[in-house]
């Protein structure tokens, strides 16, 4: 039997928290999961959007885990103590965003969004063809969700970008680094996909200035976090024509209150945060391994840079 309980903390709803509850605990049967544990005895904490100040009180506190795979929302906490935080890594996430992101710019290069249009106006014409390979696709944020997208965006023809901070190298695709790549990553590009983490840097990086640089008529596809997105910059970028279209999965506010101007934008798709939904069985297989391997090793998990925000 393990030494000290384990503490799962959320603001979940009440079914959620329970199916949590009873995912974690399967995937752990030695260990004791609570949501109500003897707090001075929690060395490990497993979180999802827990309450702000719920990590105080945890003097035996060694690390925590978060449930979610971005956790900027954790980070602006300043109650949460020093100790390592994990983010979820779970490569059955990157492959649902890999698909999520073929589907998005799939739709966008054959002008779904058009057709659309189109038959709402009781029009029949075909767009000019153009094959993937001629589409210049930028993803912005090349770790587990951007690398998986560029190789399956790559793998469909597509004349793949990347840029991130310190440089990547994806077989097929150019690859760009740091502020001084971002012009070269975004210049000219048909389709760009925001895959980056939220942080001081990179908000508000889905602005006007970014989609001057694009190809005029572009597409944008917003998939990492709402805070990325400078909202009027966007709407006056769709109106003008600048922009042709936006795919949008994240939200400053979620949902957008009613009357936002993205609910009835005809350049605008909103999907309810759905691009790359948690799995809770191999979640929680994922953080079972970090919690098996603590109670090992008694060595606290590496947890992510908090300086750096992500
Ligand atoms: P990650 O593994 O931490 O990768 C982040 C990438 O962004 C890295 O390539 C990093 O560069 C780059 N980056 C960070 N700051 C940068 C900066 N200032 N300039 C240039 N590049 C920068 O994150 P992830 O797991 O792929 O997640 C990416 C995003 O997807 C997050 O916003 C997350 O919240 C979001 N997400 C959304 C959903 C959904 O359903 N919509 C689901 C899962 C995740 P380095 O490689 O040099 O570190």
């Amino acid at each position: 039997m393990a030494s000290s309980p384990v503490l799962l903390l959320t603001s979940l709803s009440a079914d959620d928290e329970a199916a949590w509850l009873h995912a974690l605990r399967s995937a752990m049967p030695d260990e004791v999961v609570e949501t109500d544990p003897d707090r001075p005895a929690v060395e490990i904490a497993i979180v999802a959007n827990p309450p702000p100040g719920g990590l105080r009180g945890l003097p035996a506190l060694k690390w925590v885990h978060s449930l979610w795979a971005g956790v900027d929302g954790l980070l602006k906490d300043p109650t949460v103590p020093d100790v390592p935080v994990l983010r979820l890594v779970d490569p059955t996430m990157a492959q649902a965003m890999a698909e999520t992101v073929a589907a998005a710019v799939l739709g966008l290069h054959r002008e779904f969004d058009v057709y659309g249009a189109q038959q709402r106006a009781g029009l029949w014409s075909a767009r000019p063809f153009r094959f993937a390979r001629d589409r210049a696709v930028t993803i912005l944020g090349l770790g587990e969700m951007g690398r998986a997208s560029a190789a399956l965006l790559k793998a469909v023809g597509f004349d793949v970008r990347g840029w991130s901070r310190s440089g990547a190298t994806i077989e097929g695709v150019r690859t760009f680094a740091g502020a001084d790549g971002f012009l070269q990553a975004v210049r000219g590009a048909e389709i760009l996909v925001n895959l980056l983490p939220l942080t001081p840097e990179t908000e508000g990086v889905l602005c006007a200035k970014t989609f001057e640089a694009l190809a005029g008529g572009a597409c944008v596809v917003n998939f990492g976090r709402g805070g990325h997105v400078a909202e009027s910059d966007l709407v006056d970028a769709l109106n003008s024509g600048r922009l042709r279209h936006a795919v949008l999965d994240v939200f400053r506010t979620e949902p957008p209150p009613a009357g936002h101007p993205f609910w009835s934008h005809p350049g605008v798709t909103i999907l309810p945060h759905v691009a790359a939904p948690t799995d809770m069985s191999s979640a929680s297989a994922v953080v079972a391994v970090a919690v098996a391997t603590y109670r090992m090793t008694g060595v606290a998990p590496e947890g992510l840079d908090r300086r750096r925000g992500y």
